[in-house]
């Protein structure tokens, strides 16, 4: 990792549960905490059960969350999601849970995740969904102050499932781009400009195109994200959402594949690694 710690001592942390794409054995797939000192804010649930096992090594403390935001219906991010509302759920039932859960996301895929709870949660959990648990549905390119931040919304145009990002501005200016995972569209782009971090996907390493034909996942390579990041002068490029082929020298090689094609602060986290924002 290049990017360097950055010297402000404000509260403004990432914590990452996982990196991995969807079909990974190595990482947690790809999902994040954001942390502003108080409280937090989870993006997507990671593939299942593993976002449980995040939570307690990261020592991050499920009362404090009270927001969430799910992109799609996919069963790397989706899943989880299913995990965490089932366990607030239970939370909220043995009174160790104040106040309510918000979740985020576009009306396809909450109303996914409406219905499979439906299914398997447990009656006395499902009471709560509505009551202290909400299922919140965004619009393309709506903007609402939740959490301590003005967000954005925005649908990036996916052909494979609804997928919504988002870009973030925290109370100090910092801008915050995440485009789900898939590559930034036009749509999305009005947003990277200058921006303070993008979350970017990236698949493999350009070299390794032929193998994993990232193409057809409509997913990018560490070039073509570090390229995209370059052209926008985003300042701090985040690489996730990756095979785990190359576990062990991921963050050597993607870093040095990527800083060939840009210039700024490049980060290739692992699991459970928390990012000063
Ligand atoms: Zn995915």
């Amino acid at each position: 990792m290049t990017g360097k710690k950055t010297e402000n001592t404000s509260e403004k942390r990432m914590h990452i549960l996982g990196t991995g794409t969807a079909t990974v054995s190595k990482y947690v797939n790809t999902a994040c905490v954001f942390d502003d000192g108080e409280s937090l804010f989870l993006v997507d649930g990671t593939g299942g059960s593993d976002v449980l096992r995040c939570f307690d090594a990261m020592n991050l403390d499920w009362s404090k969350m009270h927001y969430g935001f799910l992109s799609h219906e996919h069963t790397d991010h989706f899943l989880g999601m299913i995990w965490v509302l089932r366990n607030i759920g239970e939370l909220i039932i043995n009174d160790a849970y104040e106040g309510d859960f918000y979740l985020y996301g576009n009306d396809v895929v909450l109303d996914k995740a409406y219905k499979v709870c439906q299914m398997i949660i447990k009656p006395q959990g499902m009471a709560l969904i509505g009551t202290r648990i909400h299922l919140v549905v965004v619009e393309d390119m709506e903007e609402m102050d939740l959490w301590n931040c003005h967000f954005t919304f925005f649908d990036i145009g996916s052909t494979k499932a609804k997928q919504f990002g988002f870009h973030m501005v925290w109370p100090d200016g910092t801008r915050l781009v995440f485009p789900g995972d898939e590559p930034v569209t036009e749509h999305g782009e009005q947003f990277c400009g200058d921006a303070d971090w993008l979350l970017s996907e990236a698949f493999c390493l350009d070299r390794d195109r032929a193998i994993y034909r990232p193409e057809r996942y409509h997913h990018l390579t560490v070039k073509e994200s570090s390229m995209m990041a370059q052209k926008h002068h985003v300042k701090n490029l985040l690489l996730w959402h990756t095979e785990d082929d190359t576990f062990g020298q991921r963050k050597k090689l993607y870093t040095e594949e990527a800083s060939r094609y840009y210039d700024g602060n490049i980060w290739v986290p692992d699991d459970w690694e928390t990012i000063s924002l």
